[in-house]
């Protein structure tokens, strides 16, 4: 007989999104399942996503400082590299977290199912086994639920052109898994994926050539943020091919034979790096952005509505059918673990005490963990410049930085833009070493309606780097002691 359970709230689907959602409904103590296809809760984030990417980001880092070491006199010679004690570390860390994630679950009496979820109507999930025999999860669980929580995430998009069933092609899931070095790598896309997983490749010694379709590396990311990043870049990869991308792949006898072209025509007299040549790459990796895994939990059985993949859903993460909610990757960009987090939460306040709750963050922070990192939040230029809205913008250049220069990285850039009638801080950007953990301080102030000259009195430690965002900010009130400008 199959096992039915009766649920108050079903979350489907264990990510960053899902599991914050389940632990804290339960904390207030809604009777909650979470069903997931993992024996262990984490998600994309957890399992083939940020966790395992990180690591491996560290170890290029670890890579660069033994290079950088040789400028302060100190030699470590050429890395040697034992990937399989690389992958043991990374597997180590990923089964760590998604443990005391399992034990999360138990310690708040969250109830949680292993299996595929499958919407039957608008309060029955069906959960099939994903191994043959009992699983925690199997024989078949049917889940009858008042209320449901959709967080299904995304998955890579595919192209069709590399959609030849050869093992050299390799997806963010696959890359990851770090098989062996290729010689040669080509990375099909300049975007947060690309970037990262090719700087790993490269530090661990492949030689990476990036082809990327538009005109610049993170399309969107302001230019000069992206600028001090493309230099460091270069230096690393073998070739990036801006406006360009791959028509054609042949699985040949060393590789993947790969034609490169100009995506689009250029104007008359422009060069592009390549004119429909071939090249051949041990591997190739395609990154070119990530779609959301809508299509196959049965949501039109359950009646929810979907628009270019995305469920679509209210301020309040509500879909059109009202008990049931959607949240993170699934329910639209940006795709980031932190932003589904926060709609899990949410999605929890408006079920327990807060029924007017509603999805309103002023500043979202996103990072890119290349090295420089990039990082920003709030209103960028790009954007300011396309909704014609007047911006003043402090820049302080890490040149001028004591911490960034004793450490060797004075390539970063801290921005702080502003409303002109009042001064307050409308959004922030940096690059250098470290952004990420930069772009917090500037997340609050944003958040808490901070001027830039509050943010230029608020006493920064020396010598840090978080001193760049007080000079970016002393800049707008003339206030920066290591940038002059001369009075008109
Ligand atoms: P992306 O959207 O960041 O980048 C994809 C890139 O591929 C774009 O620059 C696009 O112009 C390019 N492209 C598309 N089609 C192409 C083609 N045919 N040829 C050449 N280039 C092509 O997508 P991603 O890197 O795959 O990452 C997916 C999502 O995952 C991101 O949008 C992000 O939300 C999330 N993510 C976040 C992080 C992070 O927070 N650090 C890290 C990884 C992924």
């Amino acid at each position: 007989m199959p096992e039915t359970i009766n649920t108050d709230l079903v979350v489907l689907g264990g990510g960053p999104g899902g599991y914050a959602a389940a632990f804290l409904a339960a904390e207030r103590g809604v009777q909650t399942t979470l069903l997931d296809a993992n024996a262990k809760p984490g998600g994309t984030c957890m399992h083939v996503g940020c966790i395992p990417s990180k690591t491996l980001l560290h170890v290029a880092d670890l890579i660069h400082l033994g290079h950088e070491a040789a400028e302060f006199g100190i030699a470590y010679g050429k890395p040697e590299i034992d990937l399989a004690k690389l992958r043991a570390k990374g597997d180590k860390i990923v089964d760590m977290m998604s443990t005391s994630l399992l034990k999360g679950c138990k310690d708040r009496k969250v109830n949680h199912i292993v299996g595929r979820g499958d919407f039957k109507d608008p309060h029955t999930i069906e959960v099939s086994p994903l191994t043959p025999g009992p699983s925690p999860g199997g024989r078949g669980v049917t889940i009858t639920f008042k209320r449901c929580i959709i967080a299904v995430g995304s998955i890579p998009a595919k192209l069709p052109t590399f959609d030849i069933g050869s093992p050299r092609i390799l997806d963010s899931t696959s890359a990851l898994r770090l098989e062996s070095v290729p010689k040669t790598l080509l990375v099909v896309g300049g975007g947060y994926i690309g970037l990262e997983l090719g700087s790993v490749y490269a530090a661990l010694g492949s030689s990476v050539t990036v082809v990327e379709m538009t005109a610049s590396l993170l399309p969107g990311v302001d230019a000069d943020l992206v600028r001090p990043l493309f230099a460091r870049l270069r230096a690393q990869f073998d070739k990036i091919h801006l406006e360009t991308k791959v028509t054609e792949v042949e699985e040949v006898k060393d590789g993947i034979k790969a034609r490169l072209e100009p995506s689009s025509p250029l104007p008359p007299g422009e060069e592009s790096g390549v004119r429909g040549e071939f090249a051949v790459f041990e591997k190739v990796l395609v990154a070119v952005g990530r779609r959301p895994n809508t299509a196959t939990c049965g949501l039109d059985k359950a009646g929810v509505e979907v628009e270019r993949g995305f469920i679509k859903t209210d301020k309040q993460r509500r879909t059109n059918v009202p008990h049931i909610f959607a949240i993170g990757d699934a329910a639209g960009e940006p795709m980031l673990a932190h932003k589904a987090a926060h709609e899990g939460k949410l999605v929890v306040e408006v079920l327990t005490d807060e029924a007017h709750a509603e999805w309103d963050p002023r500043a979202m922070p996103a990072v890119v963990f290349t090295d420089p990192e990039i990082a920003w939040c709030g209103l960028t230029e790009t954007d300011a410049k396309k909704q014609n809205r007047p911006v003043k913008v402090g820049v302080f250049r890490w040149g001028f930085s004591g911490r960034a220069t004793t450490v060797g990285r004075n390539d970063g850039l801290t921005k702080v833009l502003v409303d002109p009638a009042t001064d307050q801080v409308l959004g922030v950007g940096v690059v250098g070493a470290g952004a990420g953990e930069l772009i917090a301080e500037a997340v609050v102030a944003i958040e808490m309606g901070a001027t830039a000259k509050d943010l230029a009195m608020c006493i920064h430690p020396h010598p840090t780097l978080s001193e760049t965002i007080g000079e970016a900010a002393e800049f707008l009130h003339g206030l920066s002691s290591h940038i002059f400008v001369p009075r008109k």
